[in-house]
């Protein structure tokens, strides 16, 4: 799957002047390198074609009659997992940064596509391809912002790399894998993070100057499995604002029109797959996909400690209750919000369960608004499994 067919050359234009899906486009970064000539077929937006390359990239597509695979995708096996030394600054552990830097000192690959911040704000990512572990480890954190990954693409031709590591985001590698055969490498490994509810860099700030108490001092912040978002700030402070206070009245445009329309949330056509969210609370959640992402994760074994994924609870009426609330922007006062985090971490859905919970709502949510904003596309761009997941639920009109 990585033979070395010439790609073809496109015209070269600058940065950012042709982006096909329009409003849709995620800035994978595919359009800013003579890649853009695969784009019709390549860019998730354009041509939703998971199945396909499900099959390409793990020789099966997902078996939609089990429901981890109908939620989670191809895969062998899951776990929970965390490092008994977590990378200061990481995410989480940093099980994604310590593999990459890995696969690179021990020779499997030669270089990392990986995203570091501009020197002048930790929030803007700049793209690269880190060829020590020290750029690897410089590429730590998540910026959530929006991020180009693919922009690098044309380095790879243009330093001769044959044996690379990406790491990236569902839109990312889908067009990565769509144009995989043009890349002329040798041997291609896909790390892949689950990733929902993007936003441009204006956006981010919007909901950090609506959410947190405190927006020019954080440093991190991530939706976590106790319905909270938890924001870490510069002098280690944590601050928690439940799901339930969001001001989703102001917040319904800020997410980018690419992520309300995203299907991909797991990352589907990784070979291995780090997030948390299927995993009880301070541990992160992995998903081997196919047999390179088993050797991938074999190499950090030793690091690791582990733990079987586990679900309890039922999502069902949570997600059902949630649908009208965020159609209609309803913001609870943040003492209700409060009382019902309590409630809801308490007897609500943990493990897969909150996973197939976060599945249910962003699915719902996207599903009505491509139906209301592109409904010619919503047939082909909503794969089946996503067809399957929202039939679950009554949607409003
Ligand atoms: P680290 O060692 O800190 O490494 C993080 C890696 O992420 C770096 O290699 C960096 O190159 C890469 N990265 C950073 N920002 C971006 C970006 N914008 N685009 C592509 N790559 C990037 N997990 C869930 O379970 N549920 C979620 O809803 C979820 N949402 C996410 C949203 C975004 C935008 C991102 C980037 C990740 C999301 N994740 C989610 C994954 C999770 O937050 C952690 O990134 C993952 O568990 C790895 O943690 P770590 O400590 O091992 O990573
Ligand atoms: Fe191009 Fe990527 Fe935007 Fe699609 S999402 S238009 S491939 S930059």
């Amino acid at each position: 799957m990585t033979a070395t067919t010439p790609h073809q050359k496109a015209r070269k234009l600058p940065k950012g002047s042709r982006r096909p899906a329009k409003d849709l486009c995620s800035e994978c970064g595919l359009c800013d390198t003579y890649y853009i000539h695969y784009v019709k077929e390549a860019c998730a937006f354009l041509n939703q074609q998971i199945t396909e390359l499900e099959e390409i990239a793990h020789q099966r597509s997902r078996d939609l009659e089990n429901e981890n695979e109908l939620y989670f995708g191809v895969h062998q096996s899951m776990m929970a997992a965390r490092k008994r030394e977590p990378i200061a600054g990481a995410q989480w552990t940093g099980i994604v940064s310590t593999l990459a830097c890995k696969m690179l000192t021990q020779g499997w690959v030669e270089g990392v596509v990986c995203v570091q911040n501009a020197a002048e704000d930790r929030f803007q990512p700049l793209p690269i391809i880190a060829r020590t572990p020290e750029e690897v480890l410089a590429a730590r954190v998540n910026k959530p912002t929006l991020s180009p990954n693919l922009s690098v693409l044309e380095q790879i031709e243009q330093s001769g790399l044959k044996r690379l590591l990406v790491i990236g985001v569902g839109c990312q590698i889908q067009a990565l894998r769509a144009v995989e055969q043009q890349l002329g490498l040798e041997r291609l490994y896909v790390l892949g993070t689950p990733c929902v509810d993007n936003v441009t860099r204006a956006g981010l700030q919007k909901f950090l100057e609506t959410t947190s108490r405190s927006p020019e001092t954080v440093v991190h912040y991530e939706f976590m499995q106790d319905f909270r978002v938890h924001f870490k700030h510069e002098d280690g402070s944590i601050e928690k604002v439940p799901f339930f206070g969001l001001k989703t009245n102001q917040l319904k445009d800020v997410f980018a029109p690419s992520c309300l329309s995203c299907f991909d949330y797991v990352n589907a056509l990784a070979d291995l797959v780090v997030g948390y969210m299927g995993a009880p609370f301070g541990w992160q959640w992995i998903v081997v996909r196919n047999d390179t992402g088993a050797q991938m994760l074999e190499l950090l074994k030793d690091e690791l400690d582990t733990q079987p994924v586990s679900s309890r609870g039922n999502r069902k009426p949570a997600v059902q209750q949630s649908i009208p609330a965020y159609d209609q922007g309803i913001t609870l006062p943040m003492w209700a919000a409060q009382l019902m985090g309590v409630v809801i971490e308490r007897i609500g859905p943990q493990g897969l369960e909150y996973a197939r919970f976060s599945i249910d709502s962003h699915f719902t949510r996207n599903y009505l608004y491509v139906q209301r904003n592109y409904p010619e596309k919503l047939d082909h761009h909503l794969p089946e499994y996503a067809k399957h997941i929202v039939s679950q639920y009554q949607l409003p009109q």
